[in-house]
């Protein structure tokens, strides 16, 4: 195990266990940043891993910063994986240090990157909600298929063939998206959200996709954007406007009394999941549950 100076919050974790894995009689261990890079994981180790993800249904992972707990879970795991691209932008730090002695992955890693968007807001960024383009969220089985093989090669075969089956449900998720969407009218297929989480979603299946506030929930919503949207909204005639699990609804109630003063009435058509997945144990608390979620509410209210 390497050891450096680390600041007082983390100096706990040099007693930490590095890799490979140590015991066989034991789990592999899974700690993630969001649940649906938890849900790969789970998919490709079944019951032979334990998973845990930090942020729960409703977490914003843009303003996550670490807790006490979460170092401690962070400390006993085998494999750390995020998502990267700065989407966990307050856990850098953590995650730099942490590598020094733990196998640290960002799944984002195994994305081709000309697949990648920036963000349209700063420059030489790049926008990290890929999760919501299946076919991209797709190559992070890859990534996190070899991780688990060279940290517990044991279960070579059982992982690799249920990364296989995954990889063939994403495939068909991904066209049953493509034809919901395009069953939408080509002129109502507008998407209104409250951040911008929906670009990779817009691009892979043609809808136009606008958000109120950018990539980050960090980014400022002015009155000018507020101002701009609404006449968006009331030039198209869009029928619904769409809330987020996520992120507060603040902004998002604004727009819809600007267009009702302007004699246009757009209501909310649902309560998307952006940033995060519904709660453990129902359908939308899986990833393909999520998609199919976002993809019902989005064809109801703009169909
Ligand atoms: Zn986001």
């Amino acid at each position: 195990m390497k050891k450096h100076f680390l600041p007082l919050i983390l100096s706990f974790l040099l007693f930490a266990c590095g890799n490979p894995k140590e015991t066989n009689n034991e789990k592999l261990t899974i700690v993630t940043t969001t649940s649906m890079i938890a849900d790969v994981a789970k998919n490709i180790g079944k019951d032979s891993v334990s998973v845990t993800a930090l942020m729960g249904p409703g977490v914003d992972p843009h303003l996550y910063k670490a807790t006490q707990g979460d170092l401690s879970r962070l400390q006993g795991a085998d494999i750390i994986l995020y998502n990267g691209l700065h989407l966990e932008g307050k856990m850098g730090e953590v995650f730099e240090k942490l590598a020094r002695i733990k196998t640290v992955v960002p799944v984002s890693k195994g994305v081709d990157p000309t697949f990648l968007l920036s963000d349209p807001v700063f420059t030489g960024s790049i926008d990290p909600h890929i999760w919501f383009d299946v076919s991209i969220w797709s190559a992070t089985i890859k990534e996190v298929l070899a991780i688990m093989i060279e940290t517990d090669p044991d279960n070579e075969a059982f992982y690799e063939k249920n990364a296989i089956a995954y990889a063939q449900e994403l495939t068909d998720l991904h066209e049953w998206v493509t034809n919901e969407i395009a069953s939408i009218p080509y002129n109502q297929r507008i998407l209104i959200t409250a951040h911008d989480a929906f670009s990779y979603f817009g691009r892979a299946y043609g809808i136009e996709v606008r958000g109120l506030q950018g990539i980050s929930t960090l980014s400022e919503f002015g009155l000018k954007d507020r101002v701009d949207l609404v006449n968006f909204i009331v030039e198209k005639q869009i029928k619904a406007v769409f809330v987020e699990t996520s992120v507060s609804e603040k902004n998002i109630k604004a727009i819809i009394e600007g267009c009702q003063q302007k004699g246009h009435n757009v209501v909310i058509g649902g309560r998307l999941y952006s940033d995060a997945m519904g709660a453990e144990g129902t359908a939308e608390g899986t990833y393909i549950g999520m998609v199919k979620a976002n993809v019902n509410i989005i064809v109801n209210a703009l169909k």
